[in-house]
C-alpha cells in the first residue's frame, strides 16, 4: 500500500456553505476516499489547522506520497514546515498539488519561479485533452474530457518548463492552459493538476479520481528515502580512491585555505 496524506488547508470549508455541500467531509476527505477505493493507496488526512500543519518530519518520512491543496490561506503555512516537505520531496516523496496550489509555498519554493497565471471564475466548461495518452498518469483515461464548471487558469503560467506535459486544458471563454505537468526535484517525483476550484464537484468527478489514483502511483518512489538532502561530504585528499601525488600548483598550494 502506498502510504499517502491529502493536506488541505480547509479554510473554505469553514465559511461557504457551497464548498461544505460539495465536500462535507472536506476536500481532503473527498479525496481521501477515492484514493482508498483504489485499494492500492493508505490515504490519511491533515490540515493546516492542525499542530505543526499536522505534518511532521516522523509523519512525511512515513510519507510515499503528499497531496496539497491550498487557496486562501498560503501565508499561514509556517516556512518550517514548507522546508519540511521540500525536503521531504528531496529526498524521494512524492507530490501532487491542485489547482490553486500553483500559489503554495513548497510549490513556489520547489520550483523557484513566479508561478503566476491568469484566471477568471465563471463556472465555465473546461475540456481537458491529453498530450501523452500512454502516461502512466493517463491510464483509463480517454482522450478528452469535460468538467461542466470549473475556474478558468489560462497561460502565461509562470512555471519552468515541465518534464513532460500530459493534459491541456480548453475554457468556454477561450483560453488554454497546461494542466497536467510532471517535474523533477532531487529524487521526488512532482504532478501539478489543475482542476478543483472549491465550489465545483470536480473531486468527485470519476475521470479526476482516476488520475489523482493514478498520479499517486506514478509519484511514489519506491527506492530508499536519501538520509540528508542537505549533506555535501568533503572527500579528503587522503581517502581519494587514487592516490594523489601530484598538486595543482594554482589550486592547491600549501598553506592556503582549503589545503591539507
Ligand atoms: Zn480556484
Amino acid at each position: 500500500m502506498i502510504r499517502t496524506v491529502v493536506w488541505n488547508e480547509n479554510v473554505h470549508e469553514q465559511k461557504s456553505q457551497v464548498v461544505r455541500d460539495n465536500y462535507p467531509d472536506g476536500i481532503h476527505g473527498c479525496i481521501a476516499k477515492s484514493l482508498n477505493a483504489s485499494g492500492k493507496i493508505s490515504a490519511t488526512t491533515a490540515t493546516l489547522q492542525q499542530e505543526n500543519h499536522g505534518l511532521t518530519a516522523q509523519r512525511l518520512a512515513e510519507t510515499d506520497v503528499l497531496l496539497w491543496w491550498g487557496h486562501a490561506a498560503h501565508g499561514d503555512v509556517s516556512d518550517d514546515v514548507c522546508d519540511m516537505v521540500c525536503d521531504a520531496v528531496l529526498s524521494g516523496m512524492g507530490i501532487i498539488f491542485l489547482h490553486s496550489a500553483h500559489f503554495a509555498k513548497p510549490f513556489k519554493k520547489l520550483l523557484g519561479t513566479s508561478c503566476n497565471l491568469t484566471w477568471r471564475e465563471a463556472g465555465e466548461r473546461e475540456r481537458l485533452w491529453t498530450t501523452a495518452p500512454n502516461h502512466p498518469i493517463l491510464d483509463g483515461v480517454p482522450h478528452h474530457f469535460e468538467l461542466e464548471n470549473e475556474e478558468m487558469y489560462g497561460e502565461p503560467f509562470g512555471v519552468p518548463e515541465p518534464l513532460e506535459t500530459i493534459l491541456i486544458s480548453w475554457f468556454e471563454g477561450g483560453e488554454a492552459f497546461r494542466s497536467g505537468l510532471t517535474y523533477k526535484r532531487g529524487a521526488g517525483n512532482i504532478f501539478y493538476f489543475r482542476p478543483g476550484h472549491e465550489t465545483y464537484p470536480t473531486f468527485h468527478h470519476d475521470t479526476v479520481q482516476r488520475i489523482l489514483t493514478n498520479a499517486v502511483l506514478w509519484a511514489h518512489n519506491p527506492q530508499q528515502r536519501i538520509a540528508d538532502v542537505h549533506d555535501a561530504p568533503n572527500v579528503p585528499i587522503e581517502k581519494s580512491l587514487e592516490p594523489l601525488t601530484q598538486r595543482g600548483a594554482k589550486l592547491h598550494r600549501e598553506g592556503e585555505d582549503g589545503f591539507r
